[in-house]
């Protein structure tokens, strides 16, 4: 629409929301925190997946305060790969940087992904290399699918769940999304040239038993 008034950012955190109303506030403080003492430009792509809780006007809040702030909505429900997908496609940022919005990750990480990205790679992988899952119904599943995503594309990451990650735009543009692929990016670049690294320490808050058992704690 202003498209005119549009200019491009060092970077685009896009994040996807599937009623994460009471989570928000808390993404927005944790990212603007951990990138303002950067002196980057960057946008924030918020793409609220059809949520049926108050996320939509959550984000409309935080839209018309900051405008870095960009809401993209869904009428209903698509899936974490599409809104993910849908928010790649409206970067305007050389770097993006796609990151859960349940406060899974931590947005303190992002600056040590791109120095990392600057020391001349395409594609920046997060790795939750001292993740405390508590449940082995959650450990055991994502070694399996580590190990057969490693062997059928060749491309070796200790971490393929950890939406955490780094891309140059480039990498993107070629690549449709569609399903759960979007953990397979980093394999499908690697396999038309991208340089593809992998950052460990990662921050990755697991499901942890909720302090409460009536509420669902922050594990989707
Ligand atoms: N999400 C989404 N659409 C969905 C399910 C999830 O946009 O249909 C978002 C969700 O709000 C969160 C991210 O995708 O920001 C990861 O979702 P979830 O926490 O459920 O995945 P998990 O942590 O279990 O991999
Ligand atoms: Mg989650």
């Amino acid at each position: 629409l202003h498209a005119y008034l549009e200019r491009s950012v060092n970077f685009s955190i896009v994040v996807p929301i599937y009623n994460e109303e009471d989570n928000i506030a808390e993404l927005y403080l944790a990212i603007t925190s951990a990138l303002d003492t950067t002196d980057s430009d960057y946008e924030i792509i918020m793409v609220d997946d059809g949520s049926a809780d108050g996320s939509f006007s959550a984000l409309k809040r935080l839209a018309a305060q900051d405008q870095r702030v960009k809401v993209i909505r869904f009428r209903r429900n698509f899936g974490q790969t599409a809104a993910m997908s849908a928010g790649f496609d409206a970067a305007s940022g050389s770097i993006i940087i796609p990151m859960d919005g349940d406060l899974q990750n931590d947005p303190a990480d992002i600056p040590r992904l791109i120095d990392k990205l600057h020391e001349g790679y395409d594609v920046v992988s997060g790795w939750r290399s001292d993740r405390k899952d508590t449940f082995i119904t959650r450990k055991i599943p994502s070694m399996l699918a580590n190990a057969l995503i490693s062997s059928l594309t060749g491309v070796h990451l200790h971490d393929y769940g950890c939406t955490l990650k780094a891309y140059r735009r480039e990498v993107l543009d070629g690549i449709n999304l569609y399903g759960e692929m979007h953990r397979f990016v980093p394999a499908l670049a690697s396999q038309v040239g991208a340089k593809v690294a992998e950052l460990r320490s990662i921050t990755g808050h697991a499901c942890m038993a909720p302090a409460s058992t009536a509420s669902p704690g922050p594990c989707g």
